[in-house]
């Protein structure tokens, strides 16, 4: 998701209170320093507009939520949400979701969610897809042991690269479906923004749960 142009969104970044900067600090210390409790901390990795993360820090008060994104364009629209709410269970991070391991500490987090990823389909990016066994390697570093990794997409072939690399790096597939719509885990299903439009287009929503060896 890339809105171009978005005029003024890195100086918005850059004032907003949501907006979580001295990242290095903040390694091992989100708890004290961030949300001034030591309530379990989810993230979701590419949140795109923040529709879902959103939802979930409201309907879950004992939880704290980060949401992360590349692109300041996108995060700006995240953050226009949050002028007419009154959260304090969550924070937003711009950022390459490769640096991730400078910004917590082992075991700091206790859920990962990937929704709706970018596919890169080349197989000579496939470093890059954020269910690659690179990305696996450093989410077991900042993960505790028990925390699972819940990752939904509408594509099919990142779904099956993903199934794959799971089980070449010996991570626990706990559950998985290829229609989630039309399956036992949709109750309390939180949708994203894309999963929206997916599902009105009539595409099967693919989702993994998996925990680390
Ligand atoms: N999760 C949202 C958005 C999906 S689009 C939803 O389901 O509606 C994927 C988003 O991930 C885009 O906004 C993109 O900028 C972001 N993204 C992709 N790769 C990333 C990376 N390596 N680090 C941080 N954000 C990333």
């Amino acid at each position: 998701m890339r809105l171009r142009n978005v005029k003024g969104s890195r100086e918005t970044i850059a004032a907003n209170e949501w907006v979580v900067k001295d990242l290095p600090a903040c390694k091992g210390h989100w708890a004290e320093r961030i949300f001034n409790n030591t309530n379990p901390i989810h993230i979701e990795i590419g949140m795109g507009k923040g529709q879902f993360i959103m939802e979930l820090a409201r309907l879950n008060p004992d939880i704290n939520y980060i949401g992360i994104e590349k692109y300041s364009s996108v995060l700006v629209r995240a953050l226009e949400k949050m002028e007419e709410s009154t959260l304090t269970n969550i924070r937003f991070i711009r950022m390459e979701a490769e640096n991730i391991q400078e910004v917590f500490a082992p075991g700091e987090i206790d859920q990962i969610y990937l929704n709706f990823s970018d596919p890169w389909p080349k197989d000579r990016h496939a470093k890059r897809r954020l269910t690659s066994k690179e990305f696996l390697s450093r989410y077991a570093n900042i993960i505790k042991k028990e925390s699972r990794i819940i990752f939904k997409t509408d594509n099919r072939p990142l779904f099956d690269f993903s199934l794959e690399q799971v089980e070449e790096s010996g991570w626990n597939l706990i559950n998985h479906t290829f229609d989630l719509h039309n399956s036992k885990y949709v109750e309390g299903n939180i949708m994203t923004e894309y999963e929206t439009r997916f599902v009105k287009e009539g595409k099967p929503i693919c989702r993994m749960v998996i925990t680390q060896p």
